[in-house]
């Protein structure tokens, strides 16, 4: 790796930088250690150099430098991706926008905000205004909005409103070009899928307008069923009762299932709202909809173990019920035995029926104590998805692979988390929109190199 050029130090002369050992490895690193496969190929990279922009005229200064004097640059918000996202792996410098972070505008149910805004920090403004944002990753308190979009996919909130992806959530973006001279580049509607989960490898995200809805304090629910199954089959009524909404009263804003050989490595935080002798579904619902939500769970066979306000919770120091899903059911396991890891998948989905619960007995008769059911259910694309995120015993690649192969020939999609290419990790096709967007905002190819195959 060569050495940052001088005349490229000089340029950055005033902003603040750091290329102390600790700083460079804390700030090249992100959550891909729960991939062992990703924690041997990158837990050696690092940045040469990291800066910390005070503001946007600081931002184009650096944009310009990398761009004159041919340095890689990696966007960091929050680092809490999963698949090395912003490990740099040609070195370089590692750009940290978290000051960039205020928000800009609030008007006609839409927000203007900078990229480098704490999603927490976001949805508290939001809140003051008496809106609420739309989805945040289950990581709301420590990462960015401007890294969900950059490299997130879905979270709280998509069973109501869909996924990032799905038109009206981010009606525009605001990108920096890396050139000499940067421009700004305004993307509306379904331009956005330009940038969109592009890895910051297609320009710098400056600003996002999201959609907002009305705020609403939601109830942070668990109930408790007798099989796996059963908590599965109450997701899928439940998920297709919202988007039924008008019929049915049924409303909520996350909806999770977790099965009970899981329940231990929550039982610090949870104690009996999860013992180990039943399966969860952890939700947050709308307080209009708690005596619907109720007699639904209850004539599935579910009895309820929590029902509380995130102030509440608070109080009783309790997590929220997000911080129960998604990758932080993973990450629960994680803290207490580093031998697991996860797969990324997706059931096949009959309308109106729910995924095939005969498929997922199946699975875990298949796999015994090797492999632990958690699914999270969502609509995209006008439709109810469940997201299968299950627990892994690794044991090496090969089996590793062998698994996923096992997943496919049952008919779900796998998304791999343990390759560093946005190509390899999604649909295995190249975007040729983001490539040619990339050859206007990255024409060196500076941006996050090494994480999309249409560029090598
Ligand atoms: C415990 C846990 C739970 C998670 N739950 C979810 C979940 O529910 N849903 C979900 O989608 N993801 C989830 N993730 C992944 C991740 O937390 C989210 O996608 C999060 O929103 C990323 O934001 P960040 O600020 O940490 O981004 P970073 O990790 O800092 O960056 C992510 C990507 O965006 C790029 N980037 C950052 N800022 C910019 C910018 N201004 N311009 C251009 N590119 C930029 C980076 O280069 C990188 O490629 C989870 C991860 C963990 C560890």
């Amino acid at each position: 790796m060569n050495t940052l050029p001088s005349e490229f130090i000089a340029a950055l002369a005033g902003i603040e930088q750091s290329a102390a050992p600790a700083i460079l490895e804390a700030q090249s690193r992100d959550y891909f250690w729960y991939s062992p496969i990703l924690a041997e190929l990158l837990d050696d990279k690092r940045a040469q150099l990291i800066v910390t922009p005070a503001n946007e005229a600081e931002l184009e200064r650096i944009a310009s430098a990398c761009a004159t004097h041919g340095v890689p640059i990696t966007l960091r918000g929050g680092g809490t991706g999963n698949y090395g996202q912003c490990v740099p792996l040609e070195g370089g410098i590692v750009c940290n926008v978290t000051k960039l972070n205020r928000v800009l505008a609030i008007s006609e149910g839409k927000v203007r905000v900078q990229a480098g805004c704490l999603i927490a920090d976001l949805e508290r403004a939001m809140r003051a205004e008496g809106y609420e944002i739309k989805m945040y990753p289950s990581t709301r308190d420590i990462a960015t909005i401007g890294g969900f979009i950059a490299g997130g996919y879905a979270g709280a909130g998509s069973v109501r409103n869909g996924i990032l992806k799905d038109a009206g959530n981010v009606t525009a973006i605001e990108v920096l070009t890396l050139e000499p001279q940067p421009r700004r580049i305004m993307l509306r509607d379904a331009d956005i899928q330009k940038v969109h989960h592009a890895y910051g490898t297609n320009g710098i995200i400056l600003s996002l307008e999201l959609s907002l809805n009305p705020a609403v304090d939601w109830v942070h629910h668990i109930a408790l069923f007798g099989s796996y199954r059963e908590a599965l089959a109450f997701g899928c009524a439940a998920t297709e009762a919202i988007h039924a909404r008008a019929q049915s009263g049924i409303d909520a804003f996350l909806i999770t299932a977790v099965e009970r050989r899981i329940a231990p490595y929550y039982a610090a935080e949870l104690g009996e709202r999860f013992p180990s002798n039943a399966d969860a579904v952890f939700s947050m619902v709308h307080p209009d909809a708690l005596d619907a939500w109720r007699e639904l769970m209850q004539r599935m066979g579910g009895r309820e173990t929590m029902a509380l306000t995130e102030a509440q919770l608070q109080a009783a120091k309790l997590p929220p019920a997000f911080e129960c899903a998604y990758n932080h059911t993973t990450l629960m396991a994680l803290r207490q035995d580093r031998s697991w890891t996860n797969l990324q998948t997706v059931a096949p989905w009959q309308a109106g029926k729910g995924i095939d619960l005969d498929l997922v007995d199946g699975q875990m008769a298949r796999y015994g104590e090797e492999v632990l059911q958690h699914h999270e259910f969502g609509f995209q694309f006008g439709q109810c998805v469940a997201f299968g995120l299950p627990l892994v015993s690794y044991f090496d690649r090969e089996r590793l692979y062998e698994i996923i192969a096992d997943y496919e020939r049952d008919g779900c999609m796998v998304f791999d988390n343990h390759v560093v290419t946005i190509e390899d990790g999604g649909m295995k096709e190249i975007d040729e929109n983001q490539i040619n967007f990339k050859r206007i905002a990255d024409p060196q190819g500076l941006m996050n190199p090494g994480k999309t195959r249409g560029w090598f």
